[in-house]
This record gives C-alpha cells, structure tokens and sequence, in this order.
C-alpha cells in the first residue's frame, strides 16, 4: 500500500515544487514504486518533470471531477523512473466546479485509493494556498513535508498551516500527522537563518528534518531542462543533499 505524503506550505515561492520533484526521483532511484500527483494549476512540477503541460489529453483535474481515472492519466517521467498525475491551469476550474460535488474534499482521495497498490510512495505537490485544493490533499494523505525558508515571517506562516492540518486530522482526517519540517534554500553565511533554524528546532525538536536543503543554483537551473535537479545535476550540492533527504524519509515513515 502506498505512503501518501502532501508536500505543502500556503507561502508561495519556499520550495513546495522543487522538494516533490526532487524526492520524487530520489525514492525512485532507491528502487521505489513513486507517483508524483502535481495538485498546483501553475503545472511546475509537470513541466519540471518534463511533461509538456499544454498538450495534456487528460490532467488531474479530469481525475478530481470524475471524468477519468489516475491511470489513464499519469505519465511517467523519463528521466527518473516516476509517474507523474499532471496539471494544468484546467485545474483552477476544479476549485469552482467542485463546490457543488458531494464529499468534494475527498475526491483526490478516492481517485488514489484506485493506485495504492501500484506505488510505495505517493507525493503531492500542493498550490501555495489553504484551498480546496490544499485540502483535497490533506485528506488523501499520510502526513505532511513542510519546506521552509529560515526566514523571520516563516514561523507566522507555519502557525496558520499547523493549525489547518490539526483541523482536518480532527474532522477529515485522522490519519494526517506532520511527518517533518523541512529547512531549504539556506545559506549557512546568514546569521538570521541560522537563528530561525535554531528556533524552529526548540518549538518543533524531532519533527525538523536533519537534512538541510542548501541554496544551489544548478537546482533552480534544472526544471528549464524538464529534469529533477538530482538527474539534470547529481553530483550538485543541491541534488547531493535532496538525495540524502529521500533516504530520511524512508527511515522516519517506516513506522508509520
Ligand atoms: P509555488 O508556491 O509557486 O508553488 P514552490 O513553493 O513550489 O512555489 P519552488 O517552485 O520549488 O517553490 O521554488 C521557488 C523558486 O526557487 C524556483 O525558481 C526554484 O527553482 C527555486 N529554488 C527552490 N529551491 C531552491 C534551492 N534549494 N536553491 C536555489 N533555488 C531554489
Ligand atoms: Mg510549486
């Protein structure tokens, strides 16, 4: 049965995209069984996954309104041995229409509960909002990946998304747990990262991964070549260190 994890924070820009894209071809060049689900209309990690996003048949959001399945839909991405549920900006319309569908935070969680003994793991890439959209994440998951940059209007921001996540395990979902707050785009020289780096440790102690995603720029270089930065550039800093990332996932979600 596969993992259901939301990478997820409501700031937009902090690394959402890049951390799924990354760990995605991570796991899978660990052997594992991956879907990544792109659940953002802006469609980066489709296009980051080299899936041309315009020229979809069918995207999630034909999936989430029912009009196909997950697997007539994913794709796998070439480089890196995952399968990709892509999106394009169709999805924006999905948070309208689904107003009216019944259970409509749960349709995400119905369509993957068809492939969950075709993957180990299964990702999601979630938009920069608490939406509907969000939410239909959280409700299909496992647990949350929090990126974050150590930066000081970052522990604000977290406070809205921690109190969401106790919201949906208390009514929707009572699987969904944080599974850990990842610290990304850090620049060691900074004296202020390093500070909001050691308050997240005493507020969150365990929950913060001990991998640290360094600022690199061949990662933020890579998704113009449709390629995770791990396959575009493995033995980059960036790469070097989401590589690490994906073998501390597998070792804290064993006892899940
Ligand atoms: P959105 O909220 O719009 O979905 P996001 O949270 O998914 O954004 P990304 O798209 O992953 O964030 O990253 C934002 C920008 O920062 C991108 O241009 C990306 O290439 C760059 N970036 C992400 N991580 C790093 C890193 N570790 N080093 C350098 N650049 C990075
Ligand atoms: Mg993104």
């Amino acid at each position: 049965m596969a993992k259901i994890f939301c990478i997820a924070n409501q700031k937009g820009g902090v690394g959402k995209t890049t951390t799924a894209v990354n760990l995605a071809a991570g796991l899978a060049g660990l052997g594992l069984r991956v879907l990544l689900v792109d659940l953002d209309p802006q469609g980066n990690a489709t296009m980051g996954s080299g899936i041309e996003k315009a020229n979809l048949d069918n995207s999630i959001y034909q999936v989430l309104i029912g009009q196909a399945t997950v697997k007539n839909c994913a794709q796998c991405c070439e480089s890196s041995g995952y399968d990709v549920l892509p999106a394009n900006r169709d999805l924006a319309g999905a948070e309208i229409e689904l107003v009216d569908i019944d259970a409509r935070e749960s349709r995400l969680k119905d369509a993957l509960a068809q492939v969950a003994n075709d993957y180990d793991f299964i990702l999601i890439d979630c938009p920069p909002a608490l939406s509907l959209l969000t939410l239909n994440g959280l409700c299909a998951a496992n647990g949350v990946i929090v990126p974050m940059q150590c930066e000081y209007f970052a522990l604000e921001g977290l406070s809205d998304l921690v109190n969401t996540i106790k919201q949906v395990h208390a009514n929707l979902n009572p699987d969904l747990a944080i599974i850990g707050l990842l610290r990304v785009m850090f620049d060691t020289r900074m004296t202020l990262q390093q500070q909001v780096s050691e308050q997240l440790l005493e507020h969150f102690g365990d929950k913060v991964f001990k991998t640290i995603i360094p600022r690199n720029v061949r990662l933020a270089e890579a998704p113009s070549y449709g390629l995770p930065g791990v396959a575009f550039d493995k033995s980059s800093r960036g790469a070097k260190a989401y590589l690490e990332f994906g073998v501390e996932m597998v070792e804290r979600i064993k006892h899940i």
